[in-house]
């Protein structure tokens, strides 16, 4: 998250959050706020005694600049030294300028001293609920207010009165002060789930969009696929023609002439079958059959012959399949997700520079059941992703590659067999995918 800061670097404070500098903020006001209302009260104290108290206006505006300084400073400390000043700014500093002026202005007497009844609810307001610091602020005018009280000599029981309010007083402030801190709580967090639901919403619409493009890849896929079907079955018609009416050469040794067509047959075949999978996987979710009675051989291939095109550079592909396995699923659909498993098992090994990558198809029948894994040799799947591999639009891909919604899907396909998807780290290393069918 990036950092906002009006002024210098914080020191020793660490990164802040947004939700922190707006804390930060709202103490710095706070204390500048203290510092300009203790001025004015310079009034009521010249009132009190009837003449202009210069001593205590000089108090005052130390007291002022005291507090302001304070606050200004908290932007440069680190939390727990900016909890410290902030209670010396908000509670300690005016119990003790609060005695000095009453003090200066004649004691316990003067109509000023029942402001220390005031002082807990002022300075709680700066502790914002802390148990130790709502403890202090009302212990601090008792303190305060008792030596005052103390060195005029009072009597034991009008002082003792005057402190069982003073505390009394404080209870009182004490909750209020949890109130609002509960509140600036709950207002802080409201402003970061907002922002936290915008940002969301801004990556969901890119998501959305990057989505949109690759299903217009795909349908032009399937048009370029249709496209190249027609020469490609001219080409491969012809090729058999030559193939079949060919004319011995002069010294009677065709051997090579006819390699070569057939390898170009071969070629032809290989891309005529690409092809025609293909558009079956662009098409999927139109020609979707019923979930019935699925070999699995034909559809394994099919879905390795499709990947391989991307696979055959990068990794050894090998497959392990028993002849004639049916098992209860959609063909098309079971192709698509092998494929999205195949094409993942791809990009592990290829993200991690994996020399020497491999994937492996296997298939076992056990009871009533076939299980279908798809391991690799890469990197494996870091723990703490294991949990939201399957969710959607999780992906660990750069943006622009990775959708996180082939796992999602494939899930939800082979779900919709009766089947099970999972995925697993190989102990030799490398990730292992199952798919468990029920056998049909
Ligand atoms: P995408 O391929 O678009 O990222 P997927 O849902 O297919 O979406 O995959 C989600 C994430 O699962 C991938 O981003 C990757 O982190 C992880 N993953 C999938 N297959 C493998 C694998 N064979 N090895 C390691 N990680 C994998």
């Amino acid at each position: 998250m990036t950092q906002e800061h009006g002024g210098a670097p914080l020191e020793g404070a660490g990164e802040m959050s947004r939700g922190e500098e707006l804390v930060l903020r709202d103490e710095q006001q706070l204390l500048y706020l203290l510092a300009l209302t203790c001025l004015p009260f310079w009034l009521v104290d010249s009132l009190s005694v009837m003449r202009p108290t210069w001593d205590t206006l000089a108090l005052r505006l130390g007291w002022a600049g005291l507090t302001g300084v304070m606050g200004w400073s908290l932007r440069w400390l680190g939390p727990s030294r900016r909890r410290l000043v902030r209670t010396v700014a908000g509670v300690v500093v005016p119990n003790v300028f609060l005695a000095v002026v009453v003090h200066r202005l004649g004691g316990a007497s003067n109509p000023l001293f029942s402001w220390f009844f005031v002082m807990p609810l002022m300075t709680l307001t700066v502790s914002r609920g802390e148990l130790w610091q709502g403890v202090l602020s009302t212990l601090m005018p008792v303190v305060a207010a008792g030596t005052l009280m103390g060195l005029e000599g009072m009597a034991p029981v009008p002082m003792v009165t005057r402190l069982l309010l003073l505390m009394g007083a404080g209870a009182v402030g004490m909750q209020m002060s949890s109130f609002y801190r509960r509140l600036k709580q709950a207002r802080t967090r409201a402003e970061e789930d907002q922002r936290a639901v915008q940002e969301e919403l801004v990556a969901s619409q890119a998501r959305a969009l990057h989505t949109e493009r690759l299903a217009q890849v795909g349908r032009l896929a399937a048009g370029v696929a249709h496209e190249v079907k027609n020469p490609l079955a001219y080409v491969q018609a012809n090729l058999r023609f030559l193939l079949e009416e060919r004319q011995p050469t002069a010294d009677g040794n065709d051997a090579e002439y006819t390699e070569a067509l057939q390898e170009t047959l071969q070629g032809v075949e290989r891309i005529h079958q690409i092809v025609k999978d293909l558009t079956t996987v662009s098409r999927a979710e139109e020609t979707a059959q019923c979930v019935g009675r699925c070999e699995l051989v034909p559809v394994i291939e099919s879905s390795m012959r499709l990947a391989s095109v991307r696979l055959k550079s990068l990794v050894k592909l090998a497959v392990e399949v028993p002849p004639q396995v049916v098992a209860k699923a959609e063909p098309r659909r079971l192709e698509q997700v092998l494929l999205n498993l195949l094409l993942n098992a791809a990009d592990a090994i290829e993200d991690a520079k994996v020399q020497g990558g491999r994937v492996a198809v296997r298939a076992e029948v056990e009871g009533e059941r076939v299980r279908v894994m798809v391991e690799d040799n890469g990197p494996g799947i870091a723990e703490e992703h294991l949990p939201k591999l399957f969710m959607t639009f999780f992906t660990t891909k750069a943006p622009g590659k990775g959708t996180g919604l082939g796992l999602a899907l494939s899930r939800q396909y082979v779900e919709s067999f009766g089947g099970t998807l999972r995925a697993e780290n190989r102990p030799e290393g490398g990730a292992r995918f199952i798919v468990e069918l029920l056998v049909a």
